[in-house]
């Protein structure tokens, strides 16, 4: 073990305001940012292999090219873990080979969307040295620190080629990472709409997701959850760094009641609470745990509605129902939660009538707000498969984004002009009801900091959905 070895933590820089994190990439529609869990898991591996870790998220610090460069040159790491984006593709290989050459020396770890389909070629084309399949893995640090045989999780090079490794497969797998550096990104001016206050942190206490949605990466990554030992010792360490507000990124919380049971008894109550926000799936809450989370702090639910057509909800496996998800947003509602739907638009099958009943349905619904989506082939995914088959998209697509701000496909039914009129519809139709802005208006008055980022937020949706 060497404690002087450093590893470079890195977003690389954008054009725009681009999300890289957890497989998903995107552009961040109005602006938000929050601390990329990869980077978080990774940067635990190596501290608990004796590195030191030193960050930069060139995103959300606004570095140019020419600055993320000089800043990566003057912080002369032995090994890079970086994030690339499908989003950003062309943009972060140009910038990756021009760091390749500034630091000759330096081991370079990838991970990202894009990588899980084709990191082998990135690998080839000398932009990296291995990419991670499993960011929460210690494969990148044994790789960084020498070893060069049996890495699962990894594709990496060796003298004698290329390793393929292949993401572990064993379900329910414990794992642990040590505890994630979150003082290297506190001071870092993310914003989240969702976050009542800031500093916040990104907290992961599982990995991926056992249910089998057919559009989602997280359903082709192996579920395993970390020790609950471990989640408390870092939620004592955001007490100590003066965090009390964080993001909870597991995919789906509450996949196991008695987990989330053991989750809730580890956060203080009363005046000591932390505030937070989840995701989770509206037959996973009733209104005991809606009401236990918010005892503890929840402040603010996410949950997949996606279409309200029955036909739809079966064939993209959804698993649940429209009378289950009405119980689960009424079940938040009692219990004081706010409560975010995300709708997808474009799914294979839909008409533009489907979309408008899936609008009317959503407002009955009336969550607090709103986050419409349009249907994306994403990597490894059963949609991408089905979309190539289709002769929708071509097997060799890479460069995507999930937002669909900047590219809109077509779907059997639909053409982009169509999909995208939709989408600039349900916000308009959505945000623009006086219930909405009566109701958020009148919720935030006493947090200026989540008005300010309401408004900002709600000035940028309209100009984008004019
Ligand atoms: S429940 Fe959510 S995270 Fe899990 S596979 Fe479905 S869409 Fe993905």
């Amino acid at each position: 073990m060497n404690s002087t070895r450093r590893a470079l933590l890195l977003n690389p820089p954008g054009r725009q305001t681009y999300i890289r994190d957890y497989y998903c990439s995107k552009l961040s529609r109005t602006g938000y940012t929050f601390p990329p869990i990869d980077l978080l898991h990774a940067g635990a591996q190596f501290n608990r292999h004796g590195w030191d870790t030193e960050a930069i998220d060139a995103i959300v610090q606004g570095l140019s090219v020419s600055d993320a460069l000089s800043a990566a040159k003057t912080a002369a790491p032995d090994a890079v873990f970086t994030l690339v984006g499908a989003v950003s593709v062309d943009e972060d290989a140009e910038f990756l080979k021009a760091l390749r050459a500034q630091l000759p020396h330096a081991v370079f770890i990838g991970s990202g969307d894009v990588l899980r389909e084709h990191g082998r070629q990135w690998i080839e084309a000398g932009l990296l040295d291995a990419v991670a399949l499993d960011f929460s893995s210690d494969a990148p640090v044994r790789f960084a620190d020498g070893e060069a045989t049996n890495l699962v999780d990894l594709i990496y090079k060796t003298a004698g080629g290329i390793e393929q490794g292949s993401a572990d497969t064993g379900n329910a797998k414990n794992y642990s990472v040590g505890l994630p550096p979150h003082e290297l990104f506190r001071d870092f001016p993310y914003r989240f709409p969702f976050a009542a206050r800031t500093p916040f942190a990104s907290v992961l206490s599982d990995y991926g997701c056992p249910y089998r949605c057919s559009f989602c990466v997280m359903s082709q990554l192996h579920y395993h959850a970390r020790p609950l030992d471990e989640v408390a010792a870092e939620l004592d360490l955001l007490k100590a760094l003066g965090i009390h507000e964080f993001a909870l990124w597991d995919q789906t919380f509450a996949i196991s009641r008695p987990r989330a049971t053991g989750f809730l008894d580890l956060l203080p109550g009363g005046q000591d609470r932390f505030g937070w926000t989840c995701f989770t799936r509206p037959d996973c809450i009733d209104a005991t745990l809606a009401q236990s989370m918010s005892d503890k702090g929840c402040h603010t639910v996410i949950m997949g509605v996606e279409t309200a057509k029955t036909e739809t909800l079966q064939a993209i496996q959804k698993d649940f129902t429209t009378p289950e998800m009405k119980a689960a947003f009424s079940a938040c509602r009692k219990a004081g939660l706010e409560t975010v739907a995300t709708v997808i638009v474009g799914l294979p099958g839909e008409t533009a009538d489907d979309i408008e009943a899936t609008m009317d349905f959503v407002c009955h619904l009336d969550p607090d707000y709103l986050s419409v989506h349009t249907a994306i082939p994403r990597a490894g995914t059963q949609l991408r498969r089905q979309m190539v088959e289709q002769g929708l998209v071509s097997e060799e697509l890479a460069n995507m984004d999930q937002s669909g701000e900047t590219a809109v496909l077509s779907s059997d039914t639909l053409s982009p002009q169509d999909i995208l009129r939709m989408r600039k519809r349900f916000n308009r139709r959505f945000y623009l009801r006086p219930k909405f802005l009566l109701r958020t208006a009148w919720r935030n008055l006493v947090n200026p900091h989540r008005l300010l980022e309401h408004v900002r937020q709600g000035l940028s949706l309209l100009s984008k959905n004019a």
